[in-house]
């Protein structure tokens, strides 16, 4: 076998011995057989637990009949205290049967004091023994280091997939809801349009001014109803990329909302609908004047058109951080399972006649796309037959 200790390599040895005679003899031994040492040598138990746990040694001899210890308790300290460390039992005493009881609890090899020329051997092979644990306990750190690598790579890999996944399912979805937008955009638009070709075709032909006059407004109506829509269509969009900005500056709540009443031109038709200002405190606010106009034309055109008779009122409250806005009214309300619905593009909720009531469900979603752009949000309450409620807020600025 190789010796590990090539000759000049310092050998740190702890070595317990009482008898200081023994102690020298194992120290010349190792200086005959060419090595360097440095041997701490530990009389008793308690000195010999300091030096255990205070250095570090590459490794043990120790006797086996000491005042009150002996080898059997030194190698469980040991064993206890730096495992690591190979542990020979060097003594005069210790029977056959006793050594192999200890080789079982765990000591490298024991020599017998009257062959100390066996004792480099015992050093040299227990040195081996322990380099090739160490290593082996390495490269099975290492394996478990590579191996939790390997885990974390797998959990990052699915990870990394899961979001591609996630990802193509927005991509197919936006897609699927742009395609949907297309759709129902040009059947919106098709639908006036094949009306004002239809009248504007029977034009020619026509001899009865009545009928001519006839056909012409309702060609009017229905260019005017195409340019809201396309109107709608254009200012949803340009809310959706992002086109329009946030313009912000100070006014009052109130003039706001007198403002809003003033410039709100009412349908011809003859209603039996009040309008009603809720609120009357002033209060100065910091928001974006025109969209908020926009958001309250839109609220009070749907209060108004679904609305037969009653009462339309507006105000606002102010609640710590925000203030909530209202537009209120009397008319057919929202079925309780579509309140959330009416905010999506196009929806127009079952309980309206869309044949006398027209529209094209985009007020709503341009009212919610100006509110997530002023910083607020919005939400109905509404009993069918009775009445609906729609409350927005906004940050409150001064
Ligand atoms: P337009 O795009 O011309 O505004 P619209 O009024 O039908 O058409 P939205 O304003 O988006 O579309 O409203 C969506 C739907 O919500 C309406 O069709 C209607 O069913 C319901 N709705 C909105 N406001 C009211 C209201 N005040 N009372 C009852 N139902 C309402
Ligand atoms: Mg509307």
């Amino acid at each position: 076998m190789k010796n590990k200790l090539e000759s000049n390599t310092l050998l740190n040895v702890l070595c317990l011995e009482d008898v200081l005679k023994d102690a020298e003899l194992i120290n010349e031994m190792f200086v005959d057989a060419g090595y360097l040492v440095n041997m701490d040598i530990a009389i008793e138990k308690n000195e010999y637990a300091e030096f255990l746990k205070s250095r570090n040694y590459d490794i043990i001899l120790s006797d086996n009949s000491l005042p009150n210890f002996d080898a059997f308790s030194a190698l469980k300290l040991a064993l206890a205290l730096k495992p690591e460390i190979p542990f020979i039992c060097v003594s005069g005493t210790i029977g056959e049967e006793k050594a192999v009881e200890l080789l079982k609890d765990g000591a490298s090899d024991y020599v017998l004091k009257d062959r100390p020329g066996r004792l480099a051997f015992a050093v040299s092979c227990a040195l081996e023994v322990s380099q090739n644990k160490k290593e082996k306990q390495k490269a099975e750190q290492d394996l478990i280091s590579a191996n939790k690598e390997l885990i974390f790579q797998n959990a990052e890999k699915e990870k990394r997939t899961e979001e591609l996944i996630k990802a193509l399912e927005r991509a197919e979805e936006s897609d699927r809801l742009k395609s949907s937008f297309l759709a129902n955009m040009s059947h919106e638009i098709r639908t006036p349009m094949n009306s004002i070709m239809g009248f504007a075709s029977l034009l020619p032909e026509e001899e009865s001014k009545l009928l001519i006059n006839n056909y012409a407004s309702i060609i009017v109506q229905n260019s005017e109803h195409l340019l809201h829509i396309i109107d709608d269509i254009v200012l949803y969009s340009r809310l959706q990329t992002g086109i329009i900005n946030y313009q912000p500056n100070s006014f009052d709540a109130q003039t706001l909302l007198s403002n809003v009443i003033k410039s709100f031109n009412l349908p011809e038709v003859i209603k039996s609908v009040d309008f009603k200002i809720e609120t009357k405190d002033t209060l100065l606010i910091n928001s974006d004047h025109e969209k908020l106009q926009q958001i309250f034309t839109n609220l009070i055109s749907n209060a108004y058109k679904y609305t037969s008779c009653g009462t339309i009122s507006i105000g606002f409250t102010k609640q710590k951080e925000e203030i909530i806005f209202f537009v209120k009214d009397t008319g057919i309300g929202i079925p309780p399972n579509e309140l959330e619905k009416v905010f999506e593009r196009f929806y127009r909720a079952s309980n309206v006649n869309k044949g006398s009531i027209s529209g094209t469900g985009l007020g709503l979603s341009i009212v919610k796309e100006l509110i997530h752009l002023l910083g607020g949000r919005i939400w109905v309450e509404s009993y069918s037959g009775l009445g609906s409620s729609f409350y927005f807020t906004i940050p409150y600025k001064r």
